[in-house]
């Protein structure tokens, strides 16, 4: 099962995301393992303060090494593997969906809420393994960079969805966008679900997904479609979009 421990100063709005939906029911069922900590229990200082003016003057307030690596340990105590440690951070690689596979092959993350400033730079030197970014903007805190790669990874574990199908037909997964779905019912405003998703032909429904899924891609994402292989099929059809188009 995986685990994800976030350390973070705002546990409540960590557990509130964790607590809802597809993730709550996983954790609730035992298929995953969440855990939010306040960095704050483990600081010395007599009125809990993790934070201080950074050496050298310049804005704000960082937060200090030493209550982050306790939670650390205290979470690693006792542990025969240490966890794959990410500070989430507007300096990192932006994460995408490869990335959300990758980690979703480790065992336990240990993701590291930044705030204010930001971290001591001895703590991240210390124990992180990883910086990740969830967009080149600036947030006032990790917490919701943590959330949005814990719920990327948490949906690719095994018994979170219903089944496997749910993620390898999305977008992003094999690489392209998703086709074109609807539901009941089949006539909506005079708009009709296109025909060929009522025929039962399960192979021609295959068929134009792919082929909707390739148009998809194409018009709002073209830059996916250079790492995608594609088939000579493939190329004929995107030609086609293309003199029409
Ligand atoms: N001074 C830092 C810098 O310029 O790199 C930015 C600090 S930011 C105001 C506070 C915290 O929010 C960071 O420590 C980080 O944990 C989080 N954060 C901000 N933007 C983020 C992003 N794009 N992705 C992930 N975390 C982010």
């Amino acid at each position: 099962m995986m685990r994800i421990d976030i350390a973070t100063l705002f546990v409540e709005m960590c557990e509130t995301v964790c607590g809802e939906s597809i993730i709550g029911r996983a954790r609730r069922g035992g298929y995953l393992d969440i855990r939010c900590h306040q960095i704050r229990r483990y600081t010395t200082d007599k009125h809990s303060r993790v934070d201080d003016t950074p050496y050298g003057g310049g804005m704000g307030m960082l937060m200090q090494a030493d209550p982050i690596y306790r939670c650390y340990e205290a979470v690693t105590r006792g542990l025969e593997k240490k966890p794959y440690v990410i500070y989430l951070s507007p300096q990192g690689q932006v994460f995408n969906q490869k990335k959300a596979v990758e980690l979703s092959r480790m065992d336990h993350l240990f993701l590291i809420c930044g705030h204010y400033e930001g971290v001591d730079q001895r703590l991240l030197d210390e124990i992180v393994d990883e910086e990740i970014s969830i967009g080149d903007y600036v947030l006032t805190g990790g917490e919701l960079g943590a959330l949005v790669v814990m719920d990327a990874v948490a949906r690719l574990c095994g018994n979170v969805l219903a089944d496997e199908v749910c993620f390898t037909d999305e977008s992003h997964f094999s690489g392209l966008l998703e086709y074109p779905q609807y539901t009941k019912p089949s006539v909506w405003h005079g708009r009709e679900v296109p025909e060929v998703l009522v025929s039962g032909h399960h192979k021609k429904i295959q068929e134009w997904q792919h082929r909707k899924a390739l148009e998809n891609t194409w018009r709002k994402r073209p830059d996916l479609l250079e790492a995608y292989p594609l088939s000579d099929q493939d190329r004929l059809f995107l030609s086609e979009l293309e003199k029409q188009n």
